[in-house]
Protein backbone atom coordinates (compact mmCIF):
# COMPACT_ATOMS: atom_id res chain seq x y z
CA UNK A 1 0.00 0.00 0.00
CA UNK A 2 1.84 3.46 -1.08
CA UNK A 3 1.42 6.34 1.42
CA UNK A 4 -0.15 8.96 -1.12
CA UNK A 5 -3.35 7.41 -2.45
CA UNK A 6 -6.50 9.16 -0.24
CA UNK A 7 -10.09 8.28 0.53
CA UNK A 8 -12.03 11.43 1.37
CA UNK A 9 -15.64 11.20 3.11
CA UNK A 10 -17.51 13.01 0.82
CA UNK A 11 -20.99 13.85 1.70
CA UNK A 12 -21.56 16.49 -0.99
CA UNK A 13 -21.53 18.98 1.79
CA UNK A 14 -19.01 22.84 2.27
CA UNK A 15 -16.65 20.85 4.51
CA UNK A 16 -16.14 17.48 2.74
CA UNK A 17 -16.01 19.52 -0.72
CA UNK A 18 -12.84 21.44 1.10
CA UNK A 19 -11.71 18.29 1.99
CA UNK A 20 -11.71 17.02 -1.07
CA UNK A 21 -9.95 19.82 -2.49
CA UNK A 22 -7.32 19.72 0.36
CA UNK A 23 -6.67 15.80 -0.65
CA UNK A 24 -6.58 15.96 -4.22
CA UNK A 25 -3.92 19.18 -3.98
CA UNK A 26 -1.55 16.92 -1.48
CA UNK A 27 -2.28 13.16 -2.82
CA UNK A 28 -1.73 12.07 -6.93
CA UNK A 29 -4.85 9.53 -6.45
CA UNK A 30 -8.10 10.13 -4.51
CA UNK A 31 -10.85 8.56 -4.27
CA UNK A 32 -14.04 9.60 -2.74
CA UNK A 33 -16.90 7.50 -0.34
CA UNK A 34 -20.42 8.64 0.32
CA UNK A 35 -23.34 7.16 2.73
CA UNK A 36 -27.03 7.76 2.15
CA UNK A 37 -28.05 7.09 5.93
CA UNK A 38 -32.08 8.05 5.60
CA UNK A 39 -30.58 12.13 5.97
CA UNK A 40 -33.51 14.45 5.77
CA UNK A 41 -30.98 16.18 3.34
CA UNK A 42 -30.99 13.52 1.06
CA UNK A 43 -30.42 16.09 -1.74
CA UNK A 44 -26.61 16.53 -0.44
CA UNK A 45 -25.92 13.47 -2.30
CA UNK A 46 -27.11 14.72 -5.61
CA UNK A 47 -24.48 17.60 -5.27
CA UNK A 48 -21.59 15.05 -5.01
CA UNK A 49 -21.62 14.74 -8.62
CA UNK A 50 -21.73 17.98 -9.98
CA UNK A 51 -19.04 19.11 -7.30
CA UNK A 52 -17.19 15.57 -8.57
CA UNK A 53 -17.65 16.99 -11.94
CA UNK A 54 -16.28 20.55 -11.06
CA UNK A 55 -12.85 19.10 -9.42
CA UNK A 56 -12.55 16.28 -11.97
CA UNK A 57 -8.82 15.73 -12.95
CA UNK A 58 -6.22 12.64 -13.58
CA UNK A 59 -6.01 12.44 -9.37
CA UNK A 60 -9.69 11.91 -8.79
CA UNK A 61 -10.16 8.19 -8.76
CA UNK A 62 -13.80 6.68 -8.13
CA UNK A 63 -16.98 7.14 -5.88
CA UNK A 64 -18.03 4.75 -3.38
CA UNK A 65 -21.65 5.12 -2.26
CA UNK A 66 -22.18 2.85 0.90
CA UNK A 67 -26.28 2.41 1.51
CA UNK A 68 -26.63 2.58 5.37
CA UNK A 69 -30.17 3.86 5.26
CA UNK A 70 -31.94 0.62 6.86
CA UNK A 71 -28.89 -0.08 9.35
CA UNK A 72 -29.32 3.17 10.82
CA UNK A 73 -32.89 3.46 10.85
CA UNK A 74 -33.47 0.09 12.26
CA UNK A 75 -31.20 1.08 15.36
CA UNK A 76 -33.88 4.34 15.94
CA UNK A 77 -34.79 8.01 14.78
CA UNK A 78 -33.23 11.13 15.38
CA UNK A 79 -34.01 14.71 14.08
CA UNK A 80 -31.81 14.03 11.27
CA UNK A 81 -33.55 11.24 9.78
CA UNK A 82 -37.01 11.80 10.11
CA UNK A 83 -39.35 14.97 11.15
CA UNK A 84 -39.10 16.08 14.19
CA UNK A 85 -38.30 19.45 15.49
CA UNK A 86 -34.38 20.13 15.46
CA UNK A 87 -33.69 20.60 19.82
CA UNK A 88 -31.37 20.16 22.08
CA UNK A 89 -31.61 17.78 24.23
CA UNK A 90 -31.58 17.10 28.10
CA UNK A 91 -28.03 16.03 27.94
CA UNK A 92 -27.02 18.77 25.86
CA UNK A 93 -26.91 17.32 22.99
CA UNK A 94 -28.38 18.59 19.78
CA UNK A 95 -31.48 15.90 18.51
CA UNK A 96 -29.86 15.76 15.48
CA UNK A 97 -27.33 13.89 16.46
CA UNK A 98 -27.09 10.06 15.05
CA UNK A 99 -25.66 7.73 16.97
CA UNK A 100 -22.67 5.82 16.09
CA UNK A 101 -22.87 7.54 12.51
CA UNK A 102 -19.30 8.64 12.17
CA UNK A 103 -17.88 5.57 13.95
CA UNK A 104 -19.97 3.50 11.11
CA UNK A 105 -18.70 6.08 8.48
CA UNK A 106 -14.94 5.43 9.78
CA UNK A 107 -15.25 1.93 9.53
CA UNK A 108 -17.24 1.34 6.10
CA UNK A 109 -14.05 4.36 5.01
CA UNK A 110 -11.48 1.95 6.32
CA UNK A 111 -13.40 -1.05 4.75
CA UNK A 112 -13.33 0.46 1.21
CA UNK A 113 -9.53 1.52 1.96
CA UNK A 114 -8.46 -1.48 3.44
CA UNK A 115 -9.60 -3.04 0.00
CA UNK A 116 -8.74 -0.34 -2.45
CA UNK A 117 -4.94 0.22 -1.07
CA UNK A 118 -5.74 3.26 0.15
CA UNK A 119 -3.70 4.79 3.38
CA UNK A 120 -5.34 7.96 4.12
CA UNK A 121 -8.62 8.55 5.01
CA UNK A 122 -9.44 12.22 4.96
CA UNK A 123 -12.47 13.28 5.97
CA UNK A 124 -14.32 17.01 7.50
CA UNK A 125 -14.83 16.50 11.14
CA UNK A 126 -14.13 19.86 12.84
CA UNK A 127 -14.24 20.61 17.04
CA UNK A 128 -13.64 24.30 16.48
CA UNK A 129 -17.25 25.41 15.05
CA UNK A 130 -19.56 22.53 15.16
CA UNK A 131 -22.93 21.48 16.37
CA UNK A 132 -21.72 19.32 19.24
CA UNK A 133 -21.39 15.92 18.31
CA UNK A 134 -19.10 13.54 20.12
CA UNK A 135 -18.15 11.76 17.10
CA UNK A 136 -16.61 15.20 15.68
CA UNK A 137 -13.57 15.28 18.51
CA UNK A 138 -10.29 14.96 17.83
CA UNK A 139 -10.17 12.15 20.46
CA UNK A 140 -12.79 10.42 18.82
CA UNK A 141 -10.89 10.09 15.50
CA UNK A 142 -7.53 9.44 16.95
CA UNK A 143 -8.93 6.64 18.97
CA UNK A 144 -10.70 5.16 15.67
CA UNK A 145 -7.82 5.47 13.80
CA UNK A 146 -6.14 3.55 16.67
CA UNK A 147 -9.20 1.02 16.85
CA UNK A 148 -9.02 0.22 12.79
CA UNK A 149 -5.25 0.34 12.36
CA UNK A 150 -5.55 -2.77 15.28
CA UNK A 151 -8.75 -4.54 13.78
CA UNK A 152 -7.78 -4.37 10.21
CA UNK A 153 -3.75 -4.68 10.63
CA UNK A 154 -2.94 -1.93 8.53
CA UNK A 155 -1.05 1.95 9.18
CA UNK A 156 -4.40 4.14 7.75
CA UNK A 157 -3.72 7.90 8.90
CA UNK A 158 -6.72 9.28 9.50
CA UNK A 159 -6.68 12.98 8.26
CA UNK A 160 -9.15 15.97 9.88
CA UNK A 161 -7.61 19.09 8.12
CA UNK A 162 -10.70 21.15 9.33
CA UNK A 163 -10.37 20.18 12.99
CA UNK A 164 -8.94 22.98 14.57
CA UNK A 165 -10.65 25.82 11.45
CA UNK A 166 -13.63 27.39 12.51
CA UNK A 167 -16.34 27.32 9.26
CA UNK A 168 -14.75 31.44 8.54
CA UNK A 169 -11.17 29.44 8.27
CA UNK A 170 -13.05 26.28 6.06
CA UNK A 171 -13.96 29.36 3.35
CA UNK A 172 -10.13 31.07 3.73
CA UNK A 173 -8.95 27.18 3.29
CA UNK A 174 -11.34 26.62 -0.04
CA UNK A 175 -10.12 30.66 -1.51
CA UNK A 176 -6.50 28.77 -0.81
CA UNK A 177 -6.78 25.84 -2.41
CA UNK A 178 -8.36 26.89 -5.63
CA UNK A 179 -9.32 30.80 -5.78
CA UNK A 180 -12.62 32.04 -6.39
CA UNK A 181 -13.30 29.26 -8.63
CA UNK A 182 -13.57 27.05 -5.57
CA UNK A 183 -15.61 28.74 -3.39
CA UNK A 184 -17.84 29.06 -6.46
CA UNK A 185 -17.82 25.81 -6.52
CA UNK A 186 -18.49 25.44 -3.12
CA UNK A 187 -21.41 28.54 -2.89
CA UNK A 188 -22.99 27.01 -5.82
CA UNK A 189 -22.76 23.20 -5.99
CA UNK A 190 -22.47 21.83 -2.47
CA UNK A 191 -25.43 21.65 0.06
CA UNK A 192 -25.60 21.89 4.09
CA UNK A 193 -29.35 22.99 5.32
CA UNK A 194 -30.54 19.81 7.46
CA UNK A 195 -33.94 20.29 6.07
CA UNK A 196 -32.86 19.97 2.68
CA UNK A 197 -33.89 23.41 1.15
CA UNK A 198 -32.23 24.22 -2.04
CA UNK A 199 -34.85 27.08 -3.17
CA UNK A 200 -33.81 29.21 -1.16
CA UNK A 201 -30.05 31.28 -2.27
CA UNK A 202 -28.07 33.16 0.02
CA UNK A 203 -24.72 34.89 -0.71
CA UNK A 204 -23.05 31.69 1.00
CA UNK A 205 -25.19 29.24 -1.00
CA UNK A 206 -28.69 27.44 -0.52
CA UNK A 207 -30.52 26.51 2.45
CA UNK A 208 -33.62 27.79 4.49
CA UNK A 209 -31.33 29.93 6.38
CA UNK A 210 -32.57 28.99 10.04
CA UNK A 211 -31.07 25.47 11.31
CA UNK A 212 -28.44 24.68 12.89
CA UNK A 213 -25.76 23.78 9.78
CA UNK A 214 -27.12 26.56 7.73
CA UNK A 215 -26.50 29.19 10.64
CA UNK A 216 -23.40 27.55 10.94
CA UNK A 217 -22.45 27.97 6.99
CA UNK A 218 -23.50 31.55 6.83
CA UNK A 219 -22.21 32.76 10.02
CA UNK A 220 -18.88 31.57 9.11
CA UNK A 221 -19.36 33.22 5.62
CA UNK A 222 -19.76 36.44 7.27
CA UNK A 223 -16.84 35.76 8.87
CA UNK A 224 -14.77 35.24 6.39
CA UNK A 225 -16.45 38.00 4.07
CA UNK A 226 -15.42 40.31 6.73
CA UNK A 227 -11.68 39.11 7.05
CA UNK A 228 -10.99 38.66 3.66
CA UNK A 229 -10.16 40.77 0.82
CA UNK A 230 -13.39 42.11 -1.60
CA UNK A 231 -12.35 40.26 -4.31
CA UNK A 232 -15.76 37.57 -4.52
CA UNK A 233 -18.12 38.93 -5.89
CA UNK A 234 -21.88 38.26 -3.65
ZN1 LIG B 1 -31.11 25.00 6.77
Amino acid sequence: MTDDRALVLFSGGQDSATCLAWALERYPHVETIGFAYGQRHAVELECRRPVREALAGPRLGPDHMVDLAATLAGLGQTAMTAEIAIETTAEGLPNTFVPGRNLLFLTCAAAIAWRRGLRRIVAGMCETDYSGYPDCRDDTIKAMQLALNLGLQRRFVLETPLMWRDKAATWALAQDLGGDALVEVIRERTHTCYLGDRTRRHDWGYGCGTCPACELRAAGWQRWREQAPPNVQS
